[in-house]
Order: structure tokens, then sequence, then C-alpha cells
């Protein structure tokens, strides 16, 4: 861990610590610990199997959960080091910030969510928090990982205000109208260079974008006029390559600069006054335009290309089948998830098991149900 830390970073110190007490870790922080957990969880695991954009069997080369999340925390770390933040906690909520991803991306999540309309709901971001503090079933203790308060709250990157009533101290920051840690703030921040960025280059590998459209987009492009420059005539691929790896590096340069303009404005002393200052990390003016230039570029030429919208199509047809058939017969649930669904709820625990599929595990689910052929 970075030991440089700034007096309004997080720290064991100023922690608000676990639900439940446990003895001190003896040779890593709090938050290397809460790390450790995260990566040891079966969630974690099978974040290698569920979509971003693509779904993994459409090919091996495209980003997975896993992957972004790790991507999502090497950019973390990178912006907190740099500001004298814990990086350990940056690092544990980039990887444990898509847990509660449903199988197919946000098209399962759309689906889902219109399943469980009725049944309070469902919402990535409050099922990765579910999985951390009740699903998993590890320790003979308690359920979930017994995380810090801060890793939790980083989780929880946004929230109704019906749902952050419900959750107490966690979700009271949503109704005060408070920021989060400056260590959550960096992994949304993170999350969105990282998928912007893959996005571009998963886009191009599968071939449903083109390089020409992206050079009339400004930060590709100008990124692309510098590679050209520097290497005439370079190879394709690698020029995609260098021109992508300088969009983040330009982002992450300019949040530096941005967010250490903020910081020496508020001149936070603690972490209390980090919560009622204004957003202080954040991109500079020119380079938010930039960025929502190429955001709108993804949406309307990848996220509804045609051949991710069939993609969609199947997400929803999988997960509203699946949902049916298992309210309709609980019993079809394995047993753990009657006993679940006993505890809290029906409509709650099928969702849980949805939820907790991976992409190919939703497939085959739904052909053992519903296919009379083999299987
Ligand atoms: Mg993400």
């Amino acid at each position: 861990m970075n030991t440089e830390l700034r007096p309004f970073a997080v720290c064991d110190a100023n922690s608000r610590g676990r639900a439940i007490i446990e003895p001190l870790p003896q040779s890593r922080t709090e938050f290397q610990r809460d790390r450790d957990r995260i990566v040891h969880c079966t969630a974690f695991r099978r974040l290698e199997y569920k979509t971003q954009v693509f779904v993994n069997h459409e090919g091996d080369l495209f980003r997975t959960r896993l992957t972004h999340s790790i991507e999502v925390a090497q950019i973390a770390r990178s912006i907190a080091r740099a500001l004298g933040l814990n990086d350990d906690l940056a690092e544990a909520i980039s990887l444990a910030h898509d847990l509660g991803h449903t199988p197919f991306g946000h098209a399962g999540q759309d689906a889902l969510n219109g399943c469980m309309q009725g049944h309070g709901g469902f919402e990535h971001n409050l099922q990765s928090l579910r999985i951390v503090d009740r699903l998993e079933a590890r320790y003979g203790a308690f359920d979930g990982l017994n995380l810090t308060f801060e890793t939790r709250e980083g989780i929880l990157k946004h929230c109704s205000p019906a749902k952050a009533r419900e959750l107490g101290e966690l979700g009271r920051r949503f109704i005060d109208g408070k920021q989060p840690s400056l260590e959550a703030q960096i992994c949304n921040i993170a999350d969105e260079i990282a998928y912007n960025n893959h996005d571009v280059d998963d886009g191009l590998r599968s071939g449903l974008i083109s390089v020409e459209q992206l050079e009339k987009i400004s930060l590709f492009g100008r990124h692309a006029a510098e590679v050209d420059q520097l290497f005439p005539g370079i190879e394709r691929r690698r020029r995609i390559s260098e021109v992508i790896r300088r969009m983040i590096n330009a982002q992450v340069t300019d949040i530096l600069a941005e967010s250490g303009r903020r910081l020496a404005v508020a001149n936070p002393a603690n972490l209390a006054d980090v919560a009622v200052a204004p957003p202080l990390i954040a991109f500079s003016a020119s380079m938010h335009v930039e960025n929502q230039a190429l955001k709108g570029f993804l949406r309307a030429n990848l996220y509804r290309h045609y051949q991710v919208l069939r993609m969609t199509n199947k997400a929803h047809r999988i997960i509203g089948e699946l949902f049916s058939a298992f309210m309709t017969d609980l019993r079809l649930l394995p047993p753990q998830y009657q006993d679940l669904a006993a505890a809290e709820g029906d409509a709650r625990a099928v969702a849980d098991y949805i939820a907790g599929m991976t992409d190919r595990y939703a497939m085959k689910e739904y052909q053992r149900l519903f296919s009379v052929g083999e299987l």
C-alpha cells in the first residue's frame, strides 16, 4: 500500500469497520483483507463467464466482467496512488463493483428487473452488495464476506431514496446528498474509462464498428493522428493499441490534474470534509465533453448494433422464461435456493439464482428446462 496517505484518504485508523468485529489482520491492512476476500469468493470467479458487451462464447479475446474488473482496478489503483489515496481500498471496490451483474450484461439486468417489478426490482449495484453482505456462504461466523463499511459504500454506487432508507447507515449518504470516499469516486470514473476504451477495442475486433468511424470522434481522432506521426505505416492492430493506450493515459492524466485542482480548492482536512464537498474526482470540462462524445458514439453504433440487439433479445427471452418457470414451480430450484425462498421470499430467491448464473449456465439451464431434445 501507498505509505504516504493524505489526511482525507480512507485508512484503517479512520475506517468505520466491519459489521461483525473480527481480530485485527496480522500482516495486511483491513482493505487488503477485503480485497483478498473478494478475490477468493465464488461470485468473483463467475465474472470470467459473464458478458460485458459480447457473450463469452462469441470469441476468446473479448472482455468479460472479470477482465473488465481487473482493468478498472488497474486504473483506479494508479489514480489513487498518484493522489495519495488508499489504493488497496480502490482495488477492493473495483474488483467487487460488478459482482452482482446478471448473465448477458445490461440486457440481462433489464430483463430481470422487468420480472422483479412488484417484487422490489433488481439492480446490479444492490445485488453486488447483497452478494458480499448476504449470499456468499464461506465463513463459519457470518453470511457474506463481512467487508469494511468503506468497501461496501464504494460498491453501492447509486441507489434510489426508497432503497437507501432500507439500507440504514450505508444508504444515508443518498438521502443526505453526501459524497462517498474519494477512493469510491475514483472507482466510478475508472469504471467508465475502462469500459469506454475496451469497448472501442472489442468493437473494432468484432468488426461492428470501424476505425474510419472512430477517427471522427475527437478523443480517438487526435490520438490516431499522433500515432500516425510517430509511427508512419504502423500495422493496423498495433495502431489501435497505441491509440487506446494513449486515450487511457490522457484520461487518467486529465483526472489527476483536475482532481488535484479541486482538492486544492476544497482543501478537505478529513473524510467528513470530503463527504460534504462537491465531487472532487472528475474529468476537466473539455475531457468530459470528449468522453461524452465517445460514449454517445458507442451507444449509437455498438450497443445498438443489430447483432448486439439480437443477443439482447435472446437474453430477455432466456431470463424471462427462466424466471416464470421457477416462480410457477419453486421445486425446480436447487435446494439451497428453495431454503432462501422460504427465508426471503420467492421472487428474491429466484432473482438471486438467475443473477448468479454465468452466460453459458443460463443457456444450459434454459435448455435443461425447455428443450425436449438432448441434455
Ligand atoms: Mg463496471
